[in-house]
């Protein structure tokens, strides 16, 4: 079966007509306020309990009012989604199918400036971060899921049917709907955690980040005027506690489709625990979380090249990905190299608004964000073992900006080598040349989480050495680059241990997490006599 396309990406390069467009489009967002209601059932529902969205780098710009779900907003949208399954099941695999694959053009065509202008403003995004993300990520979920889906009920065909009988496999859905708890960094996985399990037949109540409402919405309307049934995904904005326990007290909730910290993942999957006496079924848990990820470079390795990486690696989208490099083990030959080249080549980091295009980097999501941020560079500044090599500077007065900061450090355990910090903080541990294989134990022991992580080397036998010794310390494993930027279809996302369930989003894996089969057996030949040739008698 042929497979689609990556969706290419935009350049948005002086002179092109995209850059023109998105320009337009983004001064049409700067001048309104949009009002964003719940969806529930296909219905807008405005609450009138507002809160207001704002853009991270000019925060006094407010670009939306929400509309908070309340309890009974919750009820009716838990409601509507198991209404909708019933219809979103007997419509088939193809339908579906057909409009996701509708979404998937409207986002590629005529709303592609719509959702990256909304995410370049809600997230603070620069016009390529947002490209990769909003528009061709969610492009490439949306169609590959659906190619993903289709091969399911090829491959999963029982191999053996005897003569007088047929057995089938059918795909069901989980019965129930799916709760769909959304990060606010990746517009791509807020639309892709609902609509996955939709694909396969599920139904979904959907709570966005309460940071990422205005694009969030944008998409919810993408997926509304692309055909999506009414209920089948609920869009509520709201408290993520009332939201859940709400999901919960109703017997038919069928899963947890999570991104967002280890924290927030733990503590739901024990509240689905202690549920689980009122639960109609086991729920599926599928939760992509945390992550510490790592560079390590091998003396033997190409200088410039890991410059690169650590830069764009720590620092592209302020350090707000969930593969960021945030701490890096450097041997003292290739740091008294690369240092100053790295350090200069930061200065020259342009902050500031998404909407002027010189910028490599803008302000971080909130103040709390920002808060936790600058606490971690202040206590590195008074800790006797760390050095602020780079950056260390912060300001929330316009927008919530951070420097680009480097933090060099001599204790191998300080906080900012083993904590996620989500911000533009990279760590850098200089390490003795001849201490390569101890390193790599010290990199995989060093943080409870196993997201992503590169090395970088050129000998085939020190590259091997680290990707048997790190086996198990990242889901995505890069060799000589950053590892940062994973492509859907290309390298399948998610890590281990504390950083989640490894479920691979974008990949047929995940899929498979929200199907529960039945087994058909179709006997042709029915018998007609009930005792067994064993029972004649001997006599
Ligand atoms: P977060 O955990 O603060 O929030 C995630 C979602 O959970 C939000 O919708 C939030 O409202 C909700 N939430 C928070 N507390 C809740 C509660 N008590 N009950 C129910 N819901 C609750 O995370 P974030 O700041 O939005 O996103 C950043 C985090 O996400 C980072 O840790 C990052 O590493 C992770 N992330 C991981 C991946 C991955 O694929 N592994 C991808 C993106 C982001």
């Amino acid at each position: 079966m042929s497979h689609p396309i990556n969706e290419p990406i935009l350049a948005y390069a002086r002179g092109s007509q995209e850059r023109i467009d998105i320009k337009s489009e983004l001064d049409r967002q700067m001048n309104q306020v949009l009002e964003i209601p719940c969806i529930i059932g296909g219905k807008e529902v405005f609450t009138n309990n507002t809160v207001n969205q704002v853009i991270p780098h000019k925060h006094k710009h407010i670009i939306a009012r929400v509309h908070l779900a309340g309890k009974d907003e919750m009820e009716a949208a838990c409601n509507a989604a198991v209404a909708a399954q019933k219809s979103w099941i007997e419509i088939g695999l193809e339908e579906r199918c057909a409009i996701f694959e509708r979404c998937a053009d409207l986002l590629a065509g005529e709303w592609r400036m719509r959702v990256n202008a909304a995410t370049m403003l809600n997230q603070s995004k620069t016009v390529y971060q947002a490209e990769i993300d909003a528009a061709c990520e969610l492009i490439d979920f949306w169609r590959f899921n659906c190619h993903y889906a289709r091969g399911f009920h090829d491959d999963f065909q029982p191999l053996v049917s005897p003569k007088g009988v047929l057995n089938t496999t059918e795909i069901r859905p989980l019965e129930g709907f799916v709760l769909s708890i959304t990060p606010f960094n990746f517009a791509s996985i807020a639309a892709n955690l609902p609509s996955a399990p939709a694909i396969v037949g599920c139904t979904s109540v959907w709570k966005p980040s309460r940071n990422s409402y205005h694009s969030n919405y944008v998409l919810m309307q993408l997926m509304m005027e692309a055909g999506l049934p009414d209920g089948v995904i609920n869009f509520l904005p709201g408290s993520g506690a009332e939201i859940t326990e709400t999901a919960l007290s109703n017997p038919n909730f069928a899963g947890l489709h999570f991104t967002g910290s280890t924290g927030t993942f733990q503590g739901l999957w024990q509240e689905i625990g202690l549920a689980l006496p009122k639960l109609k079924s086991y729920p599926r848990i599928v939760g992509e979380t945390g992550g510490k990820d790592f560079v390590v470079a091998h003396p033997d390795c190409n200088h410039r090249g890991l410059l690169v990486a650590l830069l764009r690696g720590s620092f592209e989208y302020q350090g707000q990905k969930c593969s960021a490099a945030s701490r890096a083990y450097v041997p003292k030959s290739v740091w008294s190299i690369i240092s100053d080249d790295l350090c200069a080549e930061i200065k020259k980091i342009k902050m500031g608004d998404a909407c002027d295009f010189s910028n490599f980097m803008t302000a971080v999501i909130d103040q709390r964000s920002f808060d936790k941020i600058t606490g971690y560079i202040d206590r590195a500044k008074n800790d006797p073992n760390c050095e602020i090599a780079v950056g260390g500077n912060y300001d929330d007065s316009v927008g919530w900006f951070v420097e680009p900061t480097i933090i060099v450090t001599s204790d191998h355990n300080s906080e900012t080598m083993s904590e996620e910090i989500f911000g533009p903080v990279l760590t850098v541990y200089v390490y003795e040349d001849n201490d390569f294989e101890n390193i790599l134990k010290i990199c995989d022991e060093s943080s409870p989480y196993a997201l992503t992580g590169s090395i970088f080397a050129n000998d085939e036998v020190n590259i091997q050495k680290a990707f048997n010794a790190l086996r198990f310390t990242a889901g995505n494993f890069y060799i000589n680059d950053k590892p940062t930027g994973a492509v859907v279809a290309q390298q399948p996302f998610g890590g281990a241990r504390a950083s989640g369930t490894n479920d691979k989003a974008g990949g047929p894996l995940n899929l498979l997490r929200w199907i529960s089969p039945r087994s058909v057996k179709r006997t042709l030949e029915i018998p007609q006599e009930w005792e067994y040739p064993f029972m004649e008698s001997d006599n």
